[in-house]
């Protein structure tokens, strides 16, 4: 059952085609995230848990007042800040209690650091992120048909491209690991090919002497196209 909650939207990500699946998931995950936080999971006691522990960041703050729900939205920054200022309040008693101490100074920074630096969406997605690679990896192993599906896509981006490969070396077995990595390289090879092809017609249309010869659509989407590939398309 587990493994079904995970496998039917890797195998709708695949059938897409488009871009990288595992951005387009990623993509997905966090517009499920936003909708989760701001819909039934708002005044579950165990998820306010974690929101007050985990905070929010700056963009997904942003995301959040973008929908429409300010009185939810308040009310979860009302906990958040509840939660901060005792962290306030207890670095304050520390430093009374160790005037003077710069050491203890420094570890009540890291300590704000650390609660401005997690984000109860991203770290959500990560963990889903998570099981849909190493999920996408037991298809593999598993499925002949997901192979097929998973050498026609058009590309995986350089950071899911990373991600597929580390996890791979440790869930298949040298034999698996190796007809995996070589057809994930023969997609992006391909693609990486045709893709500097393009790009460079890209920049020659600049030069005033080839300006007249026009650019094929996918001259014209290459600088996009290359960035979704080196960067990923997670936005
Ligand atoms: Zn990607
Ligand atoms: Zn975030």
């Amino acid at each position: 059952m587990a493994e079904t909650i995970y496998t039917i939207p890797i195998n709708e990500a695949f059938e897409k085609q488009e871009g990288c699946p595992f951005c387009r998931l990623r993509r997905e995950l966090e517009a499920s995230s936003l909708e989760y936080i701001m819909g039934p999971a708002l005044m579950e006691p165990d998820v306010r848990m974690e929101t007050n522990r985990r905070g929010f960041c700056a963009r997904h703050y942003g995301s959040m007042m973008e929908m429409k729900n300010r009185l939810g939205l308040a009310l979860l920054v009302e906990s958040r800040l509840g939660e901060v200022s005792r962290l306030l309040e207890k670095s304050l008693s520390m430093e009374k209690k160790l005037f003077g101490i710069r050491k203890q100074e420094a570890s009540v920074g890291e300590e704000i650091l650390n609660a401005t630096s997690s984000c109860f969406v991203c770290y959500r997605i990560e963990v889903f992120e998570e099981k849909y690679i190493s999920n996408s990896l037991s298809m593999w192993r598993k499925d002949p048909d997901f192979q097929e599906q998973l050498k026609k896509q058009p590309f995986f981006c350089l950071k899911h491209t990373g991600a597929l490969l580390e996890k791979a070396q440790s869930a298949l077995t040298d034999k698996e690991y190796a007809g995996f990595r070589a057809a994930l390289m023969t997609v992006n090879m391909s693609y990486a090919e045709k893709l500097t092809g393009d790009l460079r017609g890209f920049i020659k249309s600049f030069d005033h002497r080839f300006a007249a010869d026009g650019l094929t659509p996918e001259q014209q989407s290459s600088l996009d196209r290359c960035i979704e590939f080196l960067a990923g398309k997670t936005i």
